[in-house]
């Protein structure tokens, strides 16, 4: 299959310059401009049009068990929506029951990604520390995947006390792999939970005051400080509070490897949103939760001077029928919401039509950075020849209006309800297939592949 693409503005690390893309079997085999049409199986016209490398989402939860059931997107419904929305290659979890091995969880989740239409990989959590955990992260590195992921909070499911992420540093770090950090004081969070709720306070509000900003920021410190130790680098997923940036800064000042993701919900969205009743609030339940607008605009500014270098969406929604299993108590809440869909356009519109971002730094931020900082640079992250053909093409003269009436996830609400969005994925290549063709789903079979990362 050969495609051409013609007279595209192609945005590629520093640069955006207009050029034709020559695909070739999957591949892209060529960019400049003025390239031949023969023999060419198609030929697609992007005048006016830029030409984005695939999005990269790091952070996602598809199919994510709970008590409240499995969260509303499955690998196919999931991968469909960050494919409309220009983001070609997801990075999911693994996480294991506590006694299961890391391996084996991993290769069930392996078949349950099958149906994906996008590619993907995933980050392993140790959710103990065992005899066997060290070998078993071994038989992960050996099985692609170099990032591990471990959670401050949540200690009696997944969480792990500051000892054993020491080990879990350290071993990853011998390895040559990176440990992602979800940061939030567990034991801390609990106790103000449980305190809300015993005085009687189960409403959604009382989520988001059970959180506040210092137990993200304190548990961040915390481990800026254990990676510092056991000489690990750092990734620190969804950093929601201004107060956390500090610490990277310091951090990143000193030369430690430090990268940290922010989401759009923590950029467009504020503590608002958790005044009013339990239907309109019930859907910003998720944690770390929504903060201020001085946050907002912190994470904006970081965004733009490189402290923070991704932007993913901790995808991870759930229908109101699921969240309503909270009525009554704050804590049954399925914490999580959809968004995987509009990354693209909502740093677009709000990002680089406002000019708090450049074109190129929203390419990192979404494509460049995480393929980088996960391995799949040699592959992905960039619109250059020998790339994966993994191509977004991108109508910034479109105009649209996020709502739960048209998006493509599987779920009744829509946490950006109501935004208006500039700019639209009118093309999605990925691995050289059409699959949206002008705003539409033509490629329905699943043909993501799992990503198999290199170390370094
Ligand atoms: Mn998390
Ligand atoms: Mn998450």
């Amino acid at each position: 299959m050969k495609i051409l693409i013609r007279n595209g503005t192609v945005v590629t690390g520093p640069q955006i310059k207009t050029a034709d893309i020559l695909i070739l079997d999957g591949t892209v085999a060529e960019v400049a401009p003025g390239l031949p049409e023969n023999g060419a199986d198609r030929i697609i016209e992007a005048a006016g049009k830029y030409i984005l490398p695939g999005g990269i989402d790091p952070h996602v939860h598809m199919h994510l068990p709970g008590p409240a059931g499995y969260s509303s997107d499955d690998f196919y419904t999931g991968s469909r929506a960050a494919l409309y929305g220009g983001t070609t290659t997801l990075i999911d979890f693994v996480t294991p029951e506590r006694g299961e091995s890391l391996i084996r969880a991993l290769e069930k989740r392996m078949e349950e990604a099958k149906s994906s239409l996008a590619d993907f990989s995933f980050h392993v959590s140790p959710v103990e520390w065992r005899k066997t955990t060290d070998e078993e992260i071994m038989e992960c590195l050996s099985a692609g995947v170099t990032s591990f992921k471990v959670y401050m909070a949540y200690r009696d499911t997944v969480g792990l006390n500051d000892q054993d992420i020491l080990k879990v540093m350290k071993s990853v770090a011998g390895a040559g792999g990176t440990v992602t950090v979800h940061c939030e004081t567990g034991d801390e969070i609990e106790r103000l939970r449980n305190s809300f709720y015993g005085e009687g306070h189960s409403e959604p509000f009382y989520h988001h005051l059970s959180r506040p900003a210092a137990t993200e920021s304190v548990a961040v410190a915390r481990a800026v400080g254990l990676a510092e130790k056991a000489a690990c680098p750092l990734y620190l997923v969804h950093v929601s509070a201004g107060e956390s940036l500090n610490h990277i800064r310091e951090a990143q000042a000193r030369g430690q490897k430090v990268f940290a993701e922010t989401c759009p919900q923590y950029l467009l969205l504020d503590s608002s949103r958790y005044l009013g009743d339990f239907n309109h609030t019930v859907p910003y339940i998720m944690s770390p939760p929504l903060r201020t607008r001085e946050d907002n605009e912190a994470l904006w500014t970081a965004l733009a001077d490189g402290t923070v270098s991704v932007v993913g969406t901790d995808h991870c929604p759930f229908t109101l029928a699921q969240k309503e299993t909270g009525i009554g108590d704050f804590r049954k809440i399925p914490g999580g919401a959809g968004g995987v869909e509009h990354r693209l356009s909502l740093l677009y519109t709000y990002g680089v039509l406002t000019n708090r971002i450049s074109l190129n730094r929203m390419a990192a931020l979404i494509s460049a950075n995480p393929a980088v900082i996960f391995g799949l640079h040699h592959k992905k992250g960039t619109v250059t020849a020998g790339a994966d053909a993994d191509l977004v093409i991108w109508n910034p003269e479109t105009q649209g209006i996020i709502s739960s009436a048209t998006h493509h996830q599987n779920c009744d609400i829509n946490i950006y309800q109501g935004f208006p969005v500039r700019g639209n994925a009118d093309w999605v290549i990925a691995g050289g297939r059409v699959i949206i063709e002008n705003g539409i789903l033509t490629g329905q079979q699943a043909g993501g592949k799992y990503l198999s990362r290199p170390l370094g």
